[in-house]
């Protein structure tokens, strides 16, 4: 499913032809008759015994994942030591530059040591003692909490998941969670942690056929992984798959999810003017499920002007924002996450319009003020949201100013 390059001449591959037994991918017939000439004749089995070519290549994927969270997570201790350092340096200021070097070494080898003492909660060794690898973590654990080897967190997910379906569990989706959320903090895992246990999943339940709902979890936390994790190129992939599969299926719901991932991914790309296109498409088609008031329906009004506001249609925007912005105002009210974020994003349309009378202007001021004090009055000062709100504020200022409506 994720083989797309030609494992002979590496081409990529659109219209797929795979080896009958092993599955590995051909641009042609030529390319597997080659490939079986050199070598291919003699790996195909063991490829096969080992799971297929898609099994092989998610469990590669795995291990290189958990390589780089582990370094990942070993960098960021170090740099947090050497952080607490340098804060204690402060005391030391009257030390040269000599020592003071020397003195942020000693710590970088003190924080090495400590690294190695910090141990997984759940096999309680430091490196594991089958794969050797070394604890991450990618939650929002503190202090000496929530170290874990991506080995120990996907098995505790597997067992759990495979115990609620011999038992027919009514609590599936807890379940599934363990894959994608840390059970102590209870906050999602985070970039290359998320990443590694997505591969982790996916290769968990490759080999079950598209129909079962675990190999389709299974996508969606592959999927949302790879967005973590930096390689939204690979995840819409996966998310175009999942959305090919729910056109079979033709189940509508997953259909408007998958394509939902995929207009993410793009924006995520820069792909904005295909984002734009799936955008508007799914806010129109909840619009008509739900009615304006619904917040599904506010949530993918958002999502669309992001997009076009990505694109600079800002007139698109505007007149999408004009409508939907009293909406929200009134249905979920004028603090509401979703409601703060329409009105900055409506503030900013209107600080971009060169045609925008005084009055447009002042009424984005004014907008811009009343938002910026709800969210410091719900979410508090340094919140990211009351940051967006005094972002555009800011903006919106400046405008008004140079209109000379402002002072
Ligand atoms: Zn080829
Ligand atoms: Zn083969
Ligand atoms: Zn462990
Ligand atoms: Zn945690």
């Amino acid at each position: 499913m994720f083989l797309t390059k030609c494992a002979a001449c590496a081409a990529d591959c659109t219209t797929v032809k795979a080896c009958s037994r092993c599955q590995t991918v051909y641009c042609s017939v030529q390319c597997q008759k080659t490939h079986w000439e050199s070598g291919h004749d003699k790996l195909c089995k063991m490829i096969k015994k080992k799971g297929g070519a898609e099994q092989l290549y998610a469990d590669k994927q795995y291990k290189a994942s958990i390589k780089l969270a582990v370094e990942k997570c070993a960098k960021d201790a170090r740099s947090q030591a050497l952080l607490n350092a340098a804060k204690q340096l402060g005391d030391l200021s009257f030390c040269d530059m000599e020592e003071r070097k020397r003195f942020l070494e000693l710590s970088a080898e003190d924080a090495e040591i400590e690294e190695d003492e910090v141990t997984c909660y759940i096999c309680l060794d430091s490196i594991h003692s089958e794969t050797k690898e070394g604890v991450v973590r990618g939650c929002g654990c503190k202090g000496s909490q929530g170290h874990a080897h991506v080995t120990c967190l996907a098995k505790q997910a597997q067992l759990s998941v495979e115990e609620g379906e011999t038992m027919n569990a009514d609590d599936m989706s807890a379940r599934w969670s363990k894959w994608t959320r840390c059970g102590i903090c209870e906050q999602n895992y985070r970039s290359l942690v998320s990443c590694a246990l997505g591969w982790a999943c996916w290769r968990t339940y490759v080999q079950r056929p598209m129909e079962a709902p675990a190999k389709r979890a299974a996508l969606t936390t592959l999927g949302s992984g790879l967005m973590d994790g930096d390689r939204a190129g690979e995840a819409l992939t996966v998310f175009q798959a999942q959305l090919k599969h729910a056109y079979k299926e033709q189940d509508e719901e997953s259909i408007t999810a998958a394509k939902g991932n995929c207009a993410m991914c793009l924006s995520n790309l820069g792909r904005d003017a295909e984002a734009v296109v799936i955008n508007r498409e799914l806010y129109a088609q909840i619009r008509k499920a739900s009615g304006l008031e619904d917040i599904d329906t506010l949530v993918a009004a958002l999502t669309l002007a992001k997009s076009l506001r990505a694109l600079s249609s800002f007139s698109e925007a505007r007149a999408l924002l004009r409508e939907v912005v009293p909406v929200a105002m009134t249905s979920l009210g004028g603090d509401h996450g979703v409601t703060l974020e329409l009105n900055s994003n409506f503030v900013r349309a209107m600080c971009m319009d060169l045609n925008a009378t005084a009055d447009q202007l002042k009424a984005a001021v004014d907008l811009a003020h009343s938002t910026h004090e709800a969210a410091l009055r719900r979410y508090g000062d340094g919140h990211e949201l009351t940051h967006l709100c005094r972002a555009s504020l800011a903006d919106a200022r400046v405008v008004a100013q140079n209109a000379g409506l402002e002072r």
